[in-house]
């Protein structure tokens, strides 16, 4: 019920980037190519994502909504989770302490959307829309004075926007980001955009890493291509000449989840632990891919903790992985 989520939401939903995260998460998940994201005073009052992904049929709008409701998992084993979301609690968590709403149009069907106000679901209506889905999340908080409050200037707001759309970007490079301030209305001011990358994945990948991170770290990384017993680790790693001064250029995945996890950032730092002085951080962006039963992304429903079944074997591959290639590059 509206108190529960309301709780819930209260783990799920920080801020307006962390729904931002949320909601592009599961434009991803759908299978969108394109999406574009728009938000207006930070986020605060309005976030709005736009994909061209497989979309939700009239009947299953309602169920979107619902606790628990997923359509990514049966339940019947936890452990195997491919997708982002798996616990069905970000669209009623949202729909808790915002004015949300949803239109989506599943292949020929018509158009419809649903709106949630305070736990609240009206009713599904008949809607315009070409394909895809349109999710619109109004005055986040407003029904939660409390979580106002801790809500920092619409210009801080808006970099943790920015910073979350750039990771999920970076993990993504075959799909095309825009990111938009349409604070004040109209069109707005795209803040960031990235095309859709081709070639193979390394191509893509550095195209988007050029793009994202500029083109003297895509010019001073190193490919990072290993496997070991299960873990395959991809990415770059910038040369330890390349410096961004104090300021730390780390971007670590699993299994395509943007991750802030110490024991990675450790291994990260270990790998380099020769090359670099201690007040200069190493700099890549680096993506673990494994079997999910190898890796529990359970920890936190802020999913960006992970705890891996064997943690020195993932360490291992990173240290080794990166000092091999550091060194083939002559260091
Ligand atoms: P979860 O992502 O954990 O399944 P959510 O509350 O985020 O839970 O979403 C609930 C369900 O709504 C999803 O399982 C999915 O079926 C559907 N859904 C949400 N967003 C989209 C989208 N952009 N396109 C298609 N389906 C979506
Ligand atoms: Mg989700």
């Amino acid at each position: 019920d509206a108190a529960i989520n309301r709780i819930a939401a209260g783990e799920v939903v920080e801020r307006p980037a962390s729904a931002v995260k949320e909601l592009v998460e599961n434009a991803i998940d759908a299978g969108g190519r394109r999406i574009e994201i728009a938000y207006a005073d930070g986020g605060k009052t309005l976030i709005r994502i736009t994909d061209d992904g497989c979309g939700i049929t009239e009947a299953q709008l309602p169920l979107a909504l619902s606790r628990h409701a997923t359509s990514k998992i049966d339940g019947s084993d936890l452990l195997d989770i491919h997708t982002f979301g798996f616990r069905g609690e970000a669209l009623p968590s949202l729909g808790a302490v915002g004015r949300l709403s949803i239109t989506s149009r599943v292949g020929r069907a018509a158009a419809a959307s649903i709106a949630v106000e305070g736990g609240q679901m009206g009713p599904v209506k008949p809607a315009a829309l070409s394909g895809g889905t349109i999710v619109e999340l109004r005055d986040l908080f407003y029904a939660t004075p409390a979580r106002l409050k801790f809500m920092r200037s619409d210009r801080a707001e808006a970099q943790a926007i920015t910073d979350v759309v750039k990771r999920l970007a970076m993990a993504e490079p075959f799909i095309g980001f825009t990111l938009r301030d349409v604070t004040g209305g109209g069109e707005g001011r795209v803040t960031f955009r990235a095309e859709a990358e081709s070639g193979d994945l390394f191509d893509a990948l550095h195209g988007r890493l050029a793009r994202i991170l500029g083109k003297e770290f895509a010019e001073n990384a190193l490919k990072i291509d290993a496997e070991r017993e299960g873990l395959r680790l991809i990415g770059y790693a910038a040369l330890p000449t390349y410096s961004r001064g104090s300021s730390v250029a780390q971007y670590l995945f699993v299994n395509g989840r943007p991750v802030k996890d110490k024991l990675l950032v450790g291994a990260l730092r270990g790998a380099y632990f020769d090359y670099l002085s201690r007040d200069r951080h190493p700099a890549a962006a680096l993506f673990i891919d494994c079997d999910p039963h190898l890796v529990d992304v359970n920890v936190h429903p802020a999913k960006s903790e992970v705890r891996f079944r064997d943690p020195g074997l993932a360490r291992g591959l990173i240290v080794s992985s990166l000092r091999h290639a550091l060194a083939e590059a002559g260091h």
